[in-house]
């Protein structure tokens, strides 16, 4: 199952590294190099940076590092060769693998075809076919003009059985797995999407990989049928669509997201485009299923307000106690958008439209929502619906985890019920005393009958791709100053440095070590990938670090790291020959008199006219005396 080493280094050369960091974290240019909050660890302000012409990232905070490939695998969790095999895919980079594998990748790329020309073919007939008609009249009513239909690529699958499958002329394997298509009983090829007005799901680079599709309302005198189809439809899960894992227009919403450091989540496909409508173009939907674990690992990177644009109160009440928990361990914000007299987002950018905006600039933290919406719902015109309404809302702010967030929720209940805060504290430590067993929460949630739109099908609290947070405290693998400075200037300017950096420089043996590597190595990569793995840590975290700049008082950074660097390995050495020296009487006459002219040279540095041959003299001097003590 290898990959040639030469496919390997192809893939690594035609991938945007930016780019592909990019689907994961909002990455800002500095300098030269490219900076962001860090994918795998949680962090408010960003020591990740990625240096996009060498292709390699590195964390300052938690080290994570490598290149496009150690990054693939990191947050796909996939093994080296599947990871080079999707960045060959995204890159269109042929492969010379052996036959299994290459079958693997050819299907995902098949998939992905017939999807994205599924996509165009219900496009086209969406804009154009005559019985696209009563489509385009309902997408009309709901406001969409043609621009929208083109922005979000919008399609119509025609009344029939098979219009799709025969078009495309799609295999039967390719019909199925993509979901697009089944085999009927007869074994025939059919459509999945029948008389639906479509919505392409794309993923975060806005490839489409799956399908949601939405019927007609009834026209009128039109029969109702006897078995109703269900509103919305979604694509099955397949080969290339996990619906844990995707967010219907984040492909559109990114680039506002990053901009606003805020995300609007909502319901509804529809609800989405009503955003984008009303000026608020950083909107996003789940999938058929609630925001969960992954949905939340994946909106932390670009976004650090989180705003619910649905009703939170009915959708996320199972949800509740994991809103706090990923408030906390992805340090977001989640706020909830009201919208006046349960209308839906879709609605209001038609009738409204100022008001979605002005909803999500006043979006309320998650327990104020609640605690607001029970308030509303009691009657505080008497003490005893006070005491009950108080009471009610205590038991909202029992679930909240922070100490100090329950205390001041406390004194607004006290106030808004006209009760004693001291007595209402009692009566929460009351109720956080009393168990709340998460197995009552399961039975709960069966119980309602949660529709397929608001089920939670969260996976485990810790999967995710950023495994464990104790990563913080890792600790710098190697000391800063003049020697990493060195080291920064040998990758990022080598014709600069070359014949001014010797090995006996590095006092620091990891730092030496890596020069050491470089010097070997005809490029970076091969350096890295050769080198024992704290050098080759130290390797990626100096190609993204930016070397100092030249500056006139200073001059020139080599010059000055040169000098600093020697000036600290002579005096070092000086130390050691005088040492040496006050043990061995026969040798003290002679170790004086080379010392002696070590230091002439040592002062001759300070002189502009002499320092280049006192240098030259000086590294001489240090490489012939650790070649004696060899
Ligand atoms: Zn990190």
């Amino acid at each position: 199952m290898a990959i040639p080493d030469e496919d390997v280094a192809q893939v690594r050369a035609a991938t945007d590294i930016v780019a592909l960091i990019g689907e994961h974290a909002a990455l800002k240019r500095v300098g030269r190099r490219w900076s962001g909050l860090c994918p795998f660890h949680t962090e408010k302000s960003p020591s990740f940076s990625v240096n996009a012409e060498e292709g390699f990232y590195y964390c300052f905070g938690c080290q994570a590092s490598g290149d496009a490939i150690t990054f693939v695998r990191e947050t796909e969790h996939l093994d080296f060769v599947d990871a080079v095999r999707l960045l060959a895919d995204r890159a269109g980079v042929a492969l010379h693998e052996d036959a299994e594998a290459g079958k693997d990748r050819k299907r995902r790329t098949e998939l992905l075809d017939a999807m994205e020309r599924a996509v165009e073919w219900y496009h086209q007939r969406l804009l154009r076919a005559p019985d696209a008609g009563p489509a385009r009249n309902y997408l009309r009513s709901r406001g969409y003009n043609g621009q929208v239909v083109r922005q979000f690529r919008l399609g119509w699958a025609p009344d029939q059985w098979d219009a799709l499958a025969t078009s495309l002329k799609l295999s039967e394997r390719v019909l199925t797995d993509s979901g697009l298509g089944f085999v009927n009983r007869r074994g025939r090829a059919q459509d999945a999407f029948r008389a639906r007005v479509l919505f392409p799901i794309c993923d975060p680079s806005g490839r489409p990989v799956a399908l949601g599709g939405r019927i007609l309302p009834p026209q009128p005198g039109q029969r109702v049928p006897d078995r109703p189809e269900p509103k919305y439809k979604n694509s099955q899960e397949s080969a290339i669509y996990s619906k844990r894992r995707t967010l219907y227009a984040l492909n559109w919403a990114k680039h506002d997201v990053i901009a606003q450091g805020e995300v609007v989540v909502c319901e509804g496909y529809t609800d989405v485009i009503g955003f984008f409508e009303a000026g608020v173009p950083r909107a996003v939907a789940t999938c058929g299923t609630a925001l969960g674990e992954e949905h939340f690992t994946l909106l932390r990177n670009f976004a650090r307000r989180i705003v619910l644009a649905y009703d939170a109160d009915s959708a996320g009440q199972n949800a509740t106690q994991r809103v706090y928990e990923w408030e906390r361990k992805h340090e977001v914000d989640v706020v909830v958008a009201a919208f006046p007299g349960g209308s839906d987002p879709g609605e209001l950018a038609r009738t409204d439209p100022q008001s979605l905006a002005r909803a999500v600039k006043e979006a309320r933290p998650f327990l104020q929502f609640r605690v607001d919406r029970i308030l509303e719902a009691g009657d505080l015109s008497t003490p005893e619906g006070r005491a009950r309404a108080a009471e009610s809302a205590l038991s909202a702010v029992a679930e909240h985890p922070d100490d100090l967030v329950r205390d001041q929720y406390v004194m607004q209940l006290s106030d808004r019920c006209r009760l004693d805060a001291s007595r209402l504290r009692t009566k929460l430590e009351e109720l956080r005393a009393q168990p709340r067993p998460v197995a009552h929460e399961k039975k709960d949630r069966t119980r309602h009958e949660t529709p397929e739109e608001y089920r939670d099908d969260a996976p485990a609290p810790d999967d995710g791709y950023f495994g464990d947070d104790g990563f913080d405290a890792a600790p710098t693998p190697t000391r800063s100053g003049p020697g990493l400075e060195a080291l920064k200037l040998a990758v990022h300017r080598p014709a600069d440095v070359a014949g001014r950096l010797q090995p006996v420089l590095f006092v620091d043996p990891l730092q030496r070590q890596a020069f050491v590597a470089l010097l070997e190595h005809d490029d970076l990569h091969a350096a890295i990938e050769a080198a024992p793995p704290e050098v080759s840590l130290l390797l990626r975290r100096v190609t993204v670090e930016e070397p100092l700049a030249g500056d006139p008082e200073l001059g020139d950074p080599v010059e000055l790291v040169v000098m600093v660097l020697l000036r600290e390995a002579v005096r070092r050495a000086l130390g050691d020959v005088e040492k040496q020296a006050r043990g061995l009487d026969a040798s003290w006459q002679a170790g004086a008199a080379e010392t002696a002219e070590v230091r002439l040279w040592l002062a001759e540095l300070a002189e502009p006219a002499s320092a280049r041959i006192a240098a030259d003299r000086l590294v001489a001097w240090l490489s012939e005396r650790e070649s004696r003590e060899a």
